[in-house]
């Protein structure tokens, strides 16, 4: 079996045959850190984290990189109106965006790269453009000569001609071209700015992720993804500063994820319908938000709304439901039973038909619904009187390894010690309230999750079964 992929760069679906076997080289362009991400940036770092954790689960050893615009015009403004210098809304900003993705189950990348740390790189790049003719300065700003390139339009399939009818020359700068685009731009008073062969200055946006493909890559990568926004200009900019440097493809493959909308409208900030995942994160469990996000195939168009949110959450609920079900009955059940075949078969044809969907262009959605076929087989088979402790560790496996490809935990299996206290320790005030049942009901979850209790006249022991 082999995983097929939409390429936004010759729009088909292609087998992935990435260029050293075994091995993933990803670029993902990451968020500009002037404020918390909003559920538009949680789209592709839940996506791309999901693409990365199915690669590594078919075997594959990726390298993952993803950037921090950490310094550009947001910044500044930001920077000005809080009185505080880029660097510290920088980091802060950082700081609140593992936090969130961590919450929502995405691993770190390989490597974080900063702007402000790939200053060398970038100037570099940038230089070896002018040396090439692709690139200019112009009075302390250095732009890209888009003429020069001739596949430019390649990726959002649109000739030159067509780009020029919406380009312009803005005031203030100082291109040749109303298609070429800054790649260094001048300090203006008061801006931080670095040194540089063209004057003091900061980069334009675009070459960032090309210097920093390039330092941790070399000339081309096997992956290269976003969302569906960047592809113009900013992916076009991208394959046309690396292209024309190395003369070599930038990526082989392009991915893009779909928009969000909020209530079925655009999220804008004139609208007012901006969403941060900080704040959702405050009122609703992040495996919802993710379950959410997968539960649609990322190139296409999610709408986003509380009501759908909370349906999500019922539908986590029912798969969380039947893994602690299935934990529940480990205890009770015998080594073997008559259909242990059978049920192992329905659950490894599931497995097949999981992989199935994710080698189809990573489509969760159908992957999802295969961990609610999953569960509903759980479910009949807890009806059994008589369950397998094969069967039942094989359902739990299943939701266990295929959860994790998608990100998503069922429950929680192996408890903390201090979180076993806890327990006890409420299940003894249960007693001392003579509240029967909510100590029988705690005895029986610790004894799902294999926690063995022994009431001595010294208290309560407890032991791992
Ligand atoms: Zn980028």
């Amino acid at each position: 079996m082999t995983i097929k992929l939409y390429n936004t760069l010759t729009r088909q679906k292609e087998t992935f045959k990435p260029l050293e076997e075994g091995k993933v080289k990803m670029y993902v362009c990451g968020p500009t850190v002037y404020n918390y991400i909003h559920i538009g940036n949680a789209r592709p770092a839940i996506v791309y984290d999901t693409v990365r954790k199915y690669l590594e689960y078919r075997g594959y050893d990726v390298t993952y990189v993803s950037n921090f615009t950490d310094v550009d015009d947001k910044l500044i403004k930001a920077a000005n109106e809080l009185g505080e210098d880029v660097p510290t809304i920088a980091d802060r900003f950082i700081e609140a965006y593992f936090e969130d993705v961590t919450a929502l189950g995405c691993d770190r990348a390989t490597a974080h790269p900063r702007v402000t740390e790939s200053m060398d790189i970038i100037i570099d790049f940038i230089q070896a453009l002018i040396e090439k003719g692709f690139a200019y300065e112009a009075g302390g700003d250095v732009y890209y000569r888009t003429r020069a390139f001739k596949d430019y339009g390649k990726l959002s399939h649109q000739s030159i001609d067509e780009l020029r009818v919406g380009a312009r020359i803005d005031a203030g700068e100082k291109k040749q071209d109303s298609l070429d685009f800054a790649l260094w731009k001048a300090a203006k008073e008061g801006e931080i700015s670095w040194e540089s062969p063209w004057g003091e200055g900061r980069p334009g946006w675009h070459i960032e992720c090309s210097a920093m493909v390039h330092d941790h890559f070399g000339d081309t990568i096997d992956i290269h993804a976003g969302g569906q926004d960047l592809t113009f200009p900013h992916h076009e900019n991208e394959i046309a500063q690396s292209e024309a440097l190395t003369e070599k493809p930038f990526a082989n493959y392009w991915l893009h994820n779909g928009y969000i909308n909020i209530n079925n409208e655009k999220m804008s900030k004139s609208l007012g319908n901006f969403v941060l995942v900080h704040d959702i994160l405050k009122e609703h469990d992040a495996q919802v938000l993710r379950l959410f996000m997968l539960s649609v195939h990322y190139r296409h168009p999610i709408n986003y709304s509380v009501d759908l949110l909370e349906s999500t959450k019922n539908a986590l609920d029912r798969l969380r439901t039947s893994y602690a079900n299935l934990l529940h009955r480990v205890q009770s059940s015998t080594d073997l039973t008559d259909d242990n075949e059978k049920w192992l078969n329905i659950i490894s044809e599931q497995r097949t038909v999981f992989v199935e969907a994710m080698d189809d262009d990573f489509n969760t959605a159908n992957a999802i619904s295969v961990m609610f076929e999953l569960s509903k087989q759980a479910n009949y088979y807890l009806q059994e009187k008589n369950t397998s402790k094969e069967v039942i560790a094989a359902f739990t496996a299943a939701f266990d390894e295929l959860g994790a490809v998608l990100g998503l935990q069922f429950g929680k299996k192996e408890l903390l010690d201090a979180e076993i206290e806890e327990l006890i320790e409420k299940r003894i005030q249960a007693r001392i309230d003579r509240n029967f049942q909510l100590s029988d009901e705690i005895r029986d979850q610790l004894k799902g999750m294999n926690i063995i209790l022994e009431d001595t006249p010294q208290g309560t022991r407890w032991k791992r079964g």
